[in-house]
């Protein structure tokens, strides 16, 4: 039957042979147990972007293009204008934004980075 002798991984040489749950080297002698090959890995093929869920203020997970309600009024920075709470925003998109700033979204006073701890889901 087809079986694959690992290399000895002392001397290199491939006269190994199992023997019980280890394989033995009979050039140097050297012994180490079989471990169960691991053909299947447990990476899932993602795009390696590993990133905690953004949640809202209730603790939901946020997305892309999610809508969202503001849960307090927040002052825009630089201007006199104030983001009244209850405003709807459409159309969200996660960023990784400075100071947790981590949801982009246009308003009606212009895009802005905000916190998804403001937001809720619609
Ligand atoms: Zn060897």
């Amino acid at each position: 039957m087809p079986h694959t002798v690992p290399a000895c991984p002392q001397c290199g040489l491939e006269n190994t042979y199992p023997d019980g749950s280890n394989y033995v080297c009979p050039d140097c002698a050297f012994e180490w147990p079989q471990v169960a090959e691991t053909a299947d890995t447990d990476a899932d093929a993602g795009d390696g972007i590993v990133r905690d869920a953004v949640r809202d203020a209730n603790g939901n997970p946020l997305a892309d293009g999610d809508a969202v309600i503001l849960v307090k009024d927040l002052k825009v920075k630089g201007s006199s204008s104030t983001l009244k709470k209850g405003t709807k925003i459409k159309s969200i998109r996660l960023v990784d934004g400075a100071d947790g700033h981590n949801v982009d979204c246009k308003t009606d006073l212009g895009s802005m980075l905000l916190k998804s701890d403001f937001l809720k889901k619609a």
